[in-house]
């Protein structure tokens, strides 16, 4: 039997101007709009995939970052996005599947490199564009992020 669903979240037709890279990891998902919200922006575009900004710098494949980068510029140009926030976090997946055997604090240098890497190939393309990067990790029952 079909059902249908009504959001109790209203539509707003107005694009949101900031966007989130982040991990695809669900465990965050609602951490991150809340950083989102703290930071002045209450709504959002998002790109989300495994490794998350990893994906715009230039340790990952040309392929893989290629179709990552059309795909942040088409949000960044067509829904006229002027702040991006790129989130890594402690002990993401896709780095431990990449790098076996490295230590976490290894994978952490690897995760912060990443993301100025990303930041400079976003500010390259889109030059007016504010870009920050946090790190995102655990503390306690709580997600804590720390801004690079
Ligand atoms: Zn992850």
């Amino acid at each position: 039997m079909p059902s249908t669903f009504l959001s109790k979240t209203l539509y707003d037709p107005a694009h949101p101007d900031s966007l989130a890279v982040y991990c695809s990891d669900g465990r965050f998902t609602r951490a991150v709009e809340e950083l989102l919200s703290h930071l002045g922006h209450a709504a959002l575009d998002t790109l989300t995939l495994p490794g998350g900004p990893a994906l715009l710098s230039p340790s990952t494949s040309y392929a893989d970052r290629e179709a990552v980068s059309r795909a942040a510029s088409f949000l960044i140009v067509g829904h006229q996005i002027r702040y991006v926030v790129l989130i890594a976090h402690e002990g993401c997946g896709y780095y431990r599947d990449r790098y076996p055997g490295e230590s976490g604090a290894e994978l952490e240098a690897r995760q912060l490199a990443d993301l100025r890497a990303a930041r400079q190939a976003l500010e390259l393309s889109h030059p007016k564009l504010e870009v920050r990067t946090q790190y995102l990790r655990v503390a306690g029952k709580q997600v804590q992020f720390d801004e690079h």
